[in-house]
């Protein structure tokens, strides 16, 4: 099991050497479009020449009785972290009271067969199977059952058929259970019952079925598409808001290749936020750039590829 600062880094960490950033580590509470500041909790407001919007996304529960209050969003850092936590304190709890096996103690239960959904049954399928098979060796290994629902008909529906087959097969493999076709309809601390009626003892839902764009953006007055996302044009800025970029899982971002935005994706991200720099800092910089906005000529269009990395190893050809 990876400790948190394997996979997470420093922000102030990865700027030193550059004067022109200043990090805060802060929330930020309200943005005034119109005035161009942005409150900060515990802090002066900022005043901006350009305001780069990448608050992310977060977690839906779709209003899934009970989810709110007892499954685990597997979507930052800190989720995973409490998924760990939650997990090692079941199987230790088992350890002390073996009749907590047949109340589903060591049950997962995985809702939505994304990206998100598959990792993560995946993982905890090889964490039960390996390590933790190895830690409890007295609790009954075959009785820990990792199920992961999908309310489609297939798992990885935004991929290949090629590889939805192989991700299910190489899922079940791990002894993953893949049901799908069922929605999961309520969630309490002990049970998870799903849209057919059917219920499955588990202390543990882990939800990877849904994001939407962070919910500061609905005081923004300005034009979002499904999911909470702002609307931008292939240069990434907001209408009306020459000076304002939005990037990355908070932006829908309008492409002609395709029909619909770009997904959410961290190659998005990437590419949108560096364009969102350049395009910026060049404005500010050159005097053509300057010229430009002053003409209200936009800014170069952003020529993002989702590059879709797949959890799993490499399917066969
Ligand atoms: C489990 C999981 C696996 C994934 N795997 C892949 C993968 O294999 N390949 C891939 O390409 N993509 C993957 N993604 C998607 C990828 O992580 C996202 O698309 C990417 O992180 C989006 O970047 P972002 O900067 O837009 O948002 P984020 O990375 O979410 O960053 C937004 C930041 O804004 C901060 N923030 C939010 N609100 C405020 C506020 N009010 N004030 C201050 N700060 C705020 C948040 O704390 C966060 O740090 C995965 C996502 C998940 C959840």
């Amino acid at each position: 099991m990876l400790e948190a600062s394997a996979v997470g880094h420093s922000l102030r960490d990865l700027v030193h050497g550059q004067d022109n950033v200043a990090v805060h580590k802060t929330s930020v509470q309200a943005i005034d479009l119109d005035r161009r500041t942005v409150e900060l909790e515990g802090m002066a407001p900022l005043t901006y020449d350009f305001l780069v919007l990448g608050l992310g996304a977060e977690v839906t529960f779709f209003g899934t009785d009970g989810a709110k209050e007892h499954a685990l969003p597997m979507y930052t850092l800190p989720d995973a972290v409490r998924l760990k936590e939650h997990l090692l304190g079941r199987w230790e709890a088992a350890d002390k009271n073996p009749s907590l096996v047949d109340d589903g103690a060591l049950n997962v239960v995985v809702v939505g067969g994304g990206p998100t959904g598959v990792e993560s049954a995946g993982a905890i399928a090889e964490l039960y199977r390996g390590d933790l098979a190895k830690d409890y060796p007295a609790l009954p290994q075959d009785e820990a059952r990792v199920v992961l629902v999908e309310s489609g008909a297939e798992i990885f529906s935004m991929f290949e058929q090629n590889l939805r087959a192989y991700a299910k097969e190489a899922l079940e493999k791990r002894t993953v259970e893949v049901l799908t076709g069922e929605r999961v309809a309520s969630v309490s601390p002990t049970r998870v019952t799903l849209s057919s009626g059917r219920e499955i003892a588990t202390h543990t839902l882990v939800w990877g079925a849904g994001l939407q764009g962070n919910r500061l953006v609905q005081s923004l007055g300005l034009e979002l598409e499904r999911g909470n996302r702002i609307a931008v044009g292939p240069d990434l800025t907001v209408s009306g808001h020459p000076e304002v970029y939005a990037v990355g899982d908070v932006a829908a971002i309008a492409d002609s290749r395709i029909d619909g935005a770009l997904p959410q994706l961290g190659s998005v991200a990437l590419q949108s936020g560096e364009h969102a720099g350049t395009s910026s800092s060049g404005s500010t910089t050159s005097s053509s750039g300057r010229r430009a906005r002053e003409r209200g000529v936009r800014a170069r269009p952003c020529r993002a590829v989702p590059r879709i990395r797949s959890p799993l190893p490499s399917a066969p050809a």
